[in-house]
């Protein structure tokens, strides 16, 4: 080999391995050497494992016969044969038959794709009436089948990588959420059976005001834990997707404001500012819309004591946002891209009771309406959570 062409293959090694993309890297690896390998389309074709059949995972088309790109069929029966006998096949048109539209006489060369030594698919090149592929063009055919398997290799370990994360942190959720849970269910539970205990106690006769002040602390531990199992079960149905929703047209500003005032009656010191603009109505499902807004409240109440609320409600084009804002501690950057996931709480939050399930909940029925929830935070400011649902031009 000159060393003219071996610093050319290094500067082309480079720029490949440079791209994020194995897309753009394998565009940068089509186009670097087509000055000398021409070809019209590209395509990768794929063992579908499951269903064994051919699937395209990529497809270029540079020359001639651009639209090609989307149909990448034209490969698909030399890609069969290359997988079948291993081994490159070139299909040229028959001698006698050349001339006349070029579209029609396509000169094909199909290459073995080994990852690792598992033969998984081929790469195909396609020339739209010639010419015939020189041995220059095989070998570096072959060169880009390499090429191409390592980058597919490296697309796929990058997932599984990503994919064993989100699995890992998954369990580490579940993990502490048995620990939360139990913690969550025996707080009430040691309530309820100590002050009942208390109550049926036949040596003690209490007066009826302290009475009433431990049969005050049963039901609303009671109601904590009825809350608690029934958020359970909630995220379980949503996440099996078996909730049903009961859709109907609604006014977000409306009914945002009938649950301030439901959260008012139980926290009457609650400053709430109101900026609400008049909404057209979406359709969704009031009862589920009422309980993220109040899911929304509970935790700015929690999150933000002291704080007062502002809600606003406003039309954007073909969509209406309701934002809710504290004026709490805020959340640390690095938290916000987990607090939508089931069983997330905050790092150190155990003052405050809470299961993590909450903002799950919220973000499932949002999308349930087709709609967007997100959150925006600054450390010592406070906290917006935003809501976006699709206004519906039916109604
Ligand atoms: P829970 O309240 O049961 O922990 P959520 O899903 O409702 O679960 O909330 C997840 C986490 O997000 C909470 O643990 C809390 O740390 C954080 N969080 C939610 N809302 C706020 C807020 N308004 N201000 C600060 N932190 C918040």
């Amino acid at each position: 080999m000159d060393l003219n062409t071996l610093i050319r293959l290094r500067h082309i090694f480079e720029e490949v391995q440079k791209k994020q993309d194995w897309k753009t890297a394998l565009d940068a690896l089509f186009l670097s050497l087509r000055d000398s390998f021409v070809f019209d389309n590209v395509a990768i074709y794929l063992e579908d494992r499951l269903e064994k059949g051919l699937d395209v995972a990529y497809a270029r088309a540079m020359g001639r016969g651009k639209t090609a790109e989307a149909d990448a069929a034209w490969g698909e029966k030399v890609a069969n044969d290359v997988l079948r006998h291993g081994h490159m096949i070139l299909k040229e048109p028959a001698k006698g038959t050349q001339g006349g539209d070029r579209m029609k006489q396509p000169y094909l060369l199909g290459v073995p794709l080994y990852v690792g030594s598992k033969l998984r698919g081929a790469l195909l090149f396609v020339r739209f009436g010639g010419p015939e592929y020189s041995e220059l063009h095989i070998h570096i055919a072959a060169l880009q089948s390499f090429w191409s398997a390592a980058l597919i290799e490296r697309k796929e370990l990058q997932e599984a990588h990503s994919e064993l994360d989100s699995v890992q942190r998954q369990m580490r959720l579940q993990d502490d959420f048995v620990s939360t849970i139990s913690h969550e269910l025996r707080t009430p539970l040691g309530f309820i059976k100590g002050y009942s205990t208390s109550l049926l106690r036949q040596d003690t006769t209490w007066d009826e005001a302290t009475q009433h002040e431990f049969l005050t602390i049963i039901d609303e531990e009671a109601d904590r834990l009825t809350k608690l199992i029934e958020d359970m079960l909630e995220s379980a149905r949503l996440q099996s997707k078996t909730l049903q929703f009961k859709f109907s047209p609604i006014r977000a500003d409306a009914l945002v404001r009938d649950v301030a005032t439901r959260v008012n009656t139980h926290h009457p010191n609650l400053k709430i500012d109101f900026h609400l603009d008049p909404l057209p109505p979406v359709l969704g499902d009031g009862v589920r819309l009422s309980q993220v807004f109040e899911n929304l409240f509970s935790n700015a109440i929690k999150y933000a004591p002291g704080s007062k609320i502002i809600v606003t409600t406003k039309e954007l084009e073909k969509k209406v946002r309701i934002t809710f804002s504290d004026e709490g501690e805020g959340i640390p950057d690095d938290y916000l891209p987990f607090l939508f996931e089931r069983f997330y709480r905050v790092p150190g939050e155990r003052t405050v009771t809470g299961t993590g399930l909450g903002l799950y909940i919220c973000k499932q029925i949002v999308m349930a309406h087709h709609g967007k929830i997100w959150v925006e935070s600054e450390l010592d400011k406070g906290t917006t959570f935003f809501i976006d649902l699709p206004v519906n031009p039916t109604l």
